[in-house]
């Protein structure tokens, strides 16, 4: 099959691409324009590219370069007043790219080792492993993802139960570097009153292969989710108002699961599942800000004494999920003085894969970032982020936290 065909028909393509005037104000936002100054690293180039390929001209090395060079970050959506849906179109383009510019074996073989280790917890979990006693034979890029897991222990927190029940997904990569995540939030949900069943073993969502433009191997792990959350979908169209809530602590993962709808858009038989997945995912800043009253009266805040917060919304908290604003404000909101930086908009580079595929485009974004937060120079300074990715490309020694960790940590037991 073609792949336009796979992704969507001809003239959905064409409809997609057509909403685009060619403006170029989301140039001004894209990181890679910014960075390069070159038409063909911005939004607008790149979707003259695609636009040129679905109209059957040739495509050479160079344009494949150039959309792998985007970090699927949908900044350019955000500040596009014509409402492009980026997101779309850039998948058209990767997998047109896929089948018409192979690749050499030196570029194709860490997109393969990388799509499939996702698709096996046990594979991965031994990469790491491995991974961690030749560390310092590895590229730096890969650093950040060779650290020990860390993880909490807790006392079993008193189960009051008495609100809808959180299906939290565990995540391929969060359950072997940073359980500790997933650990805080079952607490504090639990101390809110809500069931929690923790789902898996379920591989990746397919975030991965689907930022790699394998689409096949994204659809493929895209569905065994919706398998691992069939069982609680079927009970949830029976309960209607108290379906379950699903959630997941990775920003990126959490879009993941709301675009199963586009990236099923073609299957009836899948059609209802992913759009229930999608009306129920939450990200957890949704369902805690629900709560802000009750537990900004239960924080310990001379535990936070001196420290000065920041907060990092990913790309696909901001962007992707059209969260803009949100933990900053749930912060706020609990009475902690937060701030974000300056060009609190721009990527940071993590960008899912990005930093192992792109490194050198993702450190300069790093280092922007960092220093965009402060964490370079000013004393006592921690980043509250939402994505575990973002969380491990940005962290130098314990300087970026994933919030619900953070909130966890001085959240007391009894009221204050
Ligand atoms: S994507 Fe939007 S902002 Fe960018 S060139 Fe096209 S219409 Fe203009
Ligand atoms: S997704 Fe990000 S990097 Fe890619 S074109 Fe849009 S703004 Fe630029």
């Amino acid at each position: 099959m073609k792949p336009l065909e796979r992704m969507l028909r001809r003239e959905d393509a064409e409809e997609l691409l057509s909403r685009c005037v060619q403006c170029g104000f989301c140039n001004a936002t894209c990181p890679t324009y910014l960075a390069t100054g070159h038409e063909l690293e911005g939004p607008r180039g790149r979707i003259g590219l695609i636009k040129s390929m679905v109209e059957g001209h040739e495509v050479s090395a160079k344009t494949q370069l150039h959309l792998d060079q985007c970090l699927t970050c949908l900044n350019c959506e955000s500040s596009c007043p014509s409402g492009v849906e980026y997101r779309r179109i850039i998948d058209i383009g990767r997998a047109w790219m896929k089948d018409r510019i192979p690749r050499g074996i030196a570029a194709l073989l860490p997109r393969i080792i990388l799509s499939k280790m996702m698709a096996h917890p046990r594979v991965l979990g031994l990469g790491f492993r491995v991974g961690r006693w030749f560390k310092y034979l590895l590229p730096s890029a890969f650093r950040p993802y060779l650290q020990l897991p860390r993880r909490l222990s807790l006392d079993p927190s008193p189960a009051t139960e008495t609100l809808r029940t959180v299906l939290l997904l565990k995540g391929c990569v969060q359950r072997h570097l940073a359980p500790a995540i997933n650990q805080a939030l079952r607490d504090l949900l639990r101390k809110l009153g809500y069931r929690v069943i923790e789902i898996g073993p379920a591989d990746c969502c397919g975030a991965v292969g689907h930022h790699l433009g394998e689409s096949e191997t994204a659809k493929a792990q895209a569905r065994k989710t919706v398998k691992a959350l069939s069982p609680y979908l079927l009970e949830a169209s029976l309960k209607g108002d108290q379906a379950p809530i699903i959630m997941m602590t990775s920003s990126a993962c959490g879009l993941m699961l709301q675009d199963f709808e586009a990236l099923y858009q073609n299957d009836p038989e899948m059609a209802e599942a992913v759009r229930q997945i999608h009306q129920w995912t939450l990200d957890p800043v949704e369902l805690i800000e629900r709560h802000a009253p009750e537990i900004s009266d239960r924080i310990d805040h001379e535990r936070v004494k001196g420290l000065n917060l920041k907060i990092h919304e990913p790309c696909t908290f901001q962007h992707g999920m059209k969260l803009k604003g949100r933990l900053t404000g749930l912060f706020s909101s609990l009475g902690f003085k937060v701030s974000q930086g300056k060009a609190s908009h721009l990527c940071c580079g993590a960008g899912g894969v990005y930093s192992l595929m792109n490194p050198l485009m993702a450190q300069s974004l790093r280092e922007e970032k960092r220093r965009d937060l402060g964490l370079e120079g000013e004393a006592n300074t921690i980043a509250l982020t939402s994505n575990i990715g973002c969380m491990l490309h940005l962290d130098s020694k314990g300087d970026v936290v994933h919030w619900i960790e953070f909130l966890q940590g001085v959240f007391k037991e009894g009221r204050g």
